[in-house]
């Protein structure tokens, strides 16, 4: 993306008919992960606004959208596959300042006084440029440096790089098997292995492990298992159900036994009121 090209391109209102087809799923795309409206109307500052999750804080906040207009493919009634008009959308988020852009398509060749006038046209893409993805929530700070740090650099690549995502995953996994599970092996698939059959972990975290050998295909890249840091292909949604992994790994492991003792000691200090001995 050529970002100087959207700071040149002059500022154009994008009329109300522009309403998104269908939202999109992927967390790259604006559609259901933060609802977007159809922007600003004529004139943004008279628009009526929505409220929007920022992709930098995920804070919430109401959104005004700037939209420049970038160009259009061809004219030819014959091509329905270049009849496209780009826009890139602009907007700063009230909670923490920094700027959201998306790179929004429209289905149909709109010339820009066409587009400024509101002709009707369905978006039919619209990718987040600035950041270039949803981010994933951030980790409580209880989670150790250790094991958080891979983690952030993980879901910080996600977007750009699934292969080194999941390199930087896998090692965190590795690490954390080895530390906080007594899984001393070099390799992953056997570290996975001794955690499955010692048992510790409830059922759904226990598969979810499972599931990392058998989304990454270990058998037919054994290298993922015994380098686990090695930058290599991955399978679709593997590098994802890694960080997922992951994250619900910590959250049992470091966050419920910190929610269950602040549960005990507020019904210690129940029972201390009412004069009882406390829970042992
Ligand atoms: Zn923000």
């Amino acid at each position: 993306m050529d970002i100087q090209l959207s700071l040149r391109a002059r500022w154009v209102s994008s009329p109300r008919s522009h309403e998104p087809a269908s939202p999109s799923s992927d967390r790259n795309q604006l559609g259901g992960m933060i609802p977007l409206s159809s922007g600003n109307m004529r004139g943004h500052k008279e628009g009526r606004t929505k409220m929007t999750k920022c992709p930098h804080c995920l804070q919430t906040f109401h959104e005004i959208w700037n939209d420049h207009y970038l160009g259009r493919g061809t004219t030819d009634k014959e091509n329905p596959y270049a009849r496209k008009t780009w826009v890139i959308r602009k907007c700063d988020c009230t909670e923490c300042g920094r700027t959201i852009m998306s790179l929004r398509t429209y289905d149909g060749s709109l010339s820009e006084s066409e587009f400024r006038d509101g002709l009707a046209a369905t978006v039919t893409d619209d990718q987040f440029v600035v950041p270039k993805s949803m981010p994933r929530k951030p980790l409580p700070r209880e989670i150790p440096d250790e094991f958080a740090e891979d983690y952030r650099e993980a879901s910080l690549v996600l977007a750009d790089s699934p292969k080194a995502s999941a390199a930087l995953s896998r090692r965190c996994l590795q690490h954390f098997l080895q530390e906080k599970m007594g899984a001393k092996s070099s390799e992953l698939a056997a570290q996975i292995e001794h955690v499955l059959t010692t048992g510790g972990l409830p059922s759904h975290l226990a598969e979810a492990i499972d599931a990392v050998r058998r989304v990454g295909n270990f058998a037919a890249h054994p290298i993922k298992s015994k380098h686990t840091g090695e930058v290599i292909d991955v399978e679709p949604g593997e590098a994802e159900w890694l960080l997922d992994t992951l994250e619900s790994l910590f959250d049992f492991y470091f966050i419920q036994p910190i929610e269950l003792q602040k549960r005990r000691d507020a019904l210690d200090r129940k029972l201390k009121e009412a004069g009882k001995p406390p829970l042992k």
